[in-house]
């Protein structure tokens, strides 16, 4: 009893030197005194260990508490209420707003779209497909069985639960899904992430993106091939760019090739960014291989097709100049500031 004395005593103090100066601490009050855990509903329960004779002193005693809590609790809650009207009171609506910060485009998103738009243009319409991919619309219908060496150049990551089940590689795995459900003629752009298990540095990393495109109908040639891309490369380089293929090896393709186009810093005549080749390598072509349209029910002797695909970080890297990959996601708003002033389209 004594004990229950000393600390009734002790809490009242507390409740009196309690200092509130918001809604918070009001809050916090309540909880520490008058809540369903509180100290005045714990003593309550210390009362059945009394001894009979003292009940009701005790009683009389812990209700002067809870009283005493009550009291302050309205008063710290009154107090935050006239405080906060206080301070909205020395609001001085004649100073100038604060600053508000407008964003800008991505540079990887202003290329990607530039790129979706030529297509566009060319009846190319938007196809977009799951960054998780299986097995089937990733490797093997691109052509690329298991064992399939050319898988060793696009290690990616696995789901662990599924192992059948992997972060795409390339947005070829699009082209797979469209052909599953369309048939020709199919012509298509699909941009998006592809992943690669690469260690991170400059010129490589475990993410980019990328924009595939795929034309197949009756009569579809490697002119018609050669004419699109150069198309595309003059609306996005300008008229003066010329162009030139290399012939290359891609599962997918047959004939592949790899385009290039002339040095856009020295126009040919040789500099540090095209190792004074004149040219610079933007991206990856071909003929689809018969075995990719027979995977998808399309008679290659009556269709035929062409498929490209290229980097958009590379591209960007040839627009823009930027020669670090990682500057892309490290959201450094000193970087992403400089493309501020170039004309989205959409
Ligand atoms: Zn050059």
């Amino acid at each position: 009893m004594e004990e229950l004395l000393q600390q009734v005593d002790l809490y009242k103090k507390e409740i009196e030197n309690f200092i509130g100066e918001n809604g918070d601490t009001a809050e916090a009050f309540r909880i520490k005194f008058l809540g369903t855990k509180g100290i005045v509903k714990n003593l309550m329960q210390e009362m059945k260990n009394v001894p009979s004779e003292k009940k009701k002193e005790a009683g009389l005693l812990l209700n002067d508490l809870k009283q005493t809590a009550e009291l302050k609790y309205e008063t710290l809650k009154q107090q935050s209420t006239s405080n906060n009207q206080q301070s909205n009171m020395n609001v001085d609506y004649t100073l100038p707003g604060d600053e508000i910060n407008i964003g800008t485009r991505h540079p990887l998103s202003l290329v990607r779209n530039r790129i979706v738009s030529i297509f566009n243009r060319l009846g190319f319409t938007l196809a977009e497909g799951p960054e998780i991919e299986d097995d089937w619309h990733n490797f093997t219908s691109m052509n690329m069985p298991e064992n399939h060496p050319a898988r060793d150049m696009q290690d990616t990551f696995y789901v662990h639960q599924n192992p059948d089940w992997l972060l795409r590689t390339h947005t070829s795995s699009v082209q797979a899904r469209v052909m599953e459900k369309q048939k020709p003629p199919i012509r298509i752009i699909c941009p998006g992430r592809v992943y690669r298990n690469e260690t991170i540095s400059a010129r490589a990393h475990c993410f980019f993106h990328q924009v595939e495109g795929l034309y197949v109908d009756e009569n579809v040639s490697f002119a018609d091939l050669k004419q699109t891309l150069y198309f595309f490369v003059q609306e996005m380089f300008g008229k003066d760019v010329r162009i030139r293929f290399r012939p290359s090896y891609f599962p997918f393709t047959e004939p592949s090739a790899e385009m290039d186009i002339s040095c856009l810093i020295c126009g040919g005549s040789g500099c540090n960014v095209c190792k004074h080749t004149g040219w610079v390598e933007i991206l990856g072509s071909g003929m689809v291989h018969p075995n990719v349209l027979k995977n998808f029910d399309i008679d290659p002797e009556v269709y035929t097709g062409f498929a490209f695909g290229m980097g958009i970080e590379r591209i960007c890297q040839l627009k823009y100049r930027v020669n670090d990959l990682r500057l892309y996601s490290q959201n450094d708003v000193r970087f992403l500031k400089q493309f501020a002033g170039v004309v989205p389209l959409v």
